[in-house]
């Protein structure tokens, strides 16, 4: 079998086969098995046979390394990460395996390439194979479609799928209608924030990387930073988002980490006018429609 060259569409690829195999109820995924197993299937002559834990390795995530003579791949990540956390990083240096073992026998990879907050392609690309290969798009459509975007939803995928609230609501708000920036505040400024694909097209993303992004007064987590449990609230979307349209409201969703020292925010904001048509990543429906061929032809996977 030939993988796509995309990191979304090798994963969707990988998503096939396991839901022909394993029938659509399959999470969360078993990732150290479908490492051994299908690199066994893709290269007999230089699988990966070992995945194992170690401690105390720091801001160090994981890695993946080829034997000297070539005879077999490791994936090591750090054991002293929640489980949820270790698992996408053993999916993370399986998408270097299946995208990336080509270019170099070894890949280290640190919390950042890990989490999605790099500019380097081959990390960016082995986090959408890791994201994409757990929390597939169709089925993630499923749960989400018609419900309220909030954290009982994340959570709910988070537990669906065995990843973190962060991997789940990034996931989420991708296959959202609705736009997203899922972000994270400590002492008055956003820290790390992402955008989903429609929030970011429409103008609404944070440059949290780039300058000191303060949270406004107006907002809910300028108030809730002791609250220790979730809280919501709709306000004017120009408090967080200066150019959306006078009279945009909000919702924002807050929650406050378990040792209080951020919190995590949900930024949702009305979708976009339905009469104006997106561009479509064609990457995104390459699952969905070879699914929707099954289910026309009779040929449902068990
Ligand atoms: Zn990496």
């Amino acid at each position: 079998m030939s993988l796509p060259k995309s990191p979304r569409a090798a994963a969707n690829a990988v998503s096939l086969v396991l839901t022909q195999v394993l029938g659509r109820d399959r999470f969360p995924v078993d990732v150290e098995a479908v490492a051994r197993e299908l690199s066994q299937q893709w290269c007999p002559a230089s699988p990966i046979t070992k995945i194992d834990g170690h401690k105390g390795l720091g801001g160090f995530e994981g890695a993946l390394q080829q034997h000297p003579r070539g005879k077999y791949w490791r994936i090591k990540f750090n054991a002293d990460r929640r489980p949820s956390r270790a698992r996408f990083t053993i999916a993370h240096e399986f998408g270097h395996y299946a995208l990336h073992r080509d270019l170099r026998t070894s890949f280290e990879c640190s919390e950042s390439d890990v989490s999605g907050q790099t500019e380097i392609d081959i990390e960016r690309e082995a986090d959408a194979f890791a994201s994409t290969l757990l929390m597939p798009l169709d089925d993630l459509r499923r749960q989400v479609d018609g419900q309220r975007f909030d954290f009982e939803l994340v959570k709910h995928c988070a537990d669906r799928y065995g990843v973190s609230l962060t991997a789940a609501a990034r996931q989420c708000a991708e296959v959202s209608d609705q736009r997203v920036v899922v972000a994270f505040a400590r002492d008055g400024a956003v820290t790390e924030s992402w955008a989903s694909k429609r929030a970011f097209r429409s103008g609404a993303f944070l440059r949290s990387k780039r300058q000191v992004v303060e949270v406004p007064a107006a907002s809910l987590a300028h108030h809730s930073r002791c609250d220790g449990i979730g809280a919501s609230a709709c306000l004017d979307a120009s408090a967080w988002f200066p150019n959306e349209p006078d009279g945009t409201r909000l919702t924002e969703h807050t929650l406050v980490s378990h040792d209080h020292d951020s919190t995590m925010l949900l930024l949702v904001l009305p979708k976009l006018d339905p009469t104006l048509t997106e561009p479509e990543d064609p990457e995104d429906d390459l699952l969905e429609s070879t699914s929707m061929r099954f289910e026309r032809s009779g040929q449902r996977p068990a």
